[in-house]
């Protein structure tokens, strides 16, 4: 089952979300989202149950975002990290994942 989609939809806007090296473009960083480019990027050297949890931080980043959330960066973090823990672990998925 292919769990990483190329694009996902967030509130009615469709991100891209592509799979890149960050030694290549030299961010360092795990992931990363841009909501004015409706962008979500995800580290290629990465386990993918890390690129998994970072896809559901990212989201949580855009819903912050979107929705004016005003939620610190350690309580995004500590959410997506928990919503992954609860999905993957009761096998959930919703709608028709392909
Ligand atoms: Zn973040």
């Amino acid at each position: 089952m292919k769990t990483i989609p190329n694009k996902i939809n967030i509130l009615g806007r469709d991100f891209t979300v592509s799979i890149r090296n960050r030694e290549h473009d030299g961010t360092g960083e795990l992931a990363s989202s841009r909501y004015a480019a409706q962008c979500i990027w995800i580290e290629k050297d990465c386990h993918i149950q890390v690129q998994e949890e970072s896809l559901i931080h990212e989201m949580i980043e855009m819903l912050n975002t979107m929705l004016e959330l005003d939620l610190e960066h350690h309580k995004i973090s500590s959410l997506g990290v928990s919503l992954y823990q609860v999905l993957y672990e009761n096998k959930l998925s919703f709608g028709n994942m392909e």
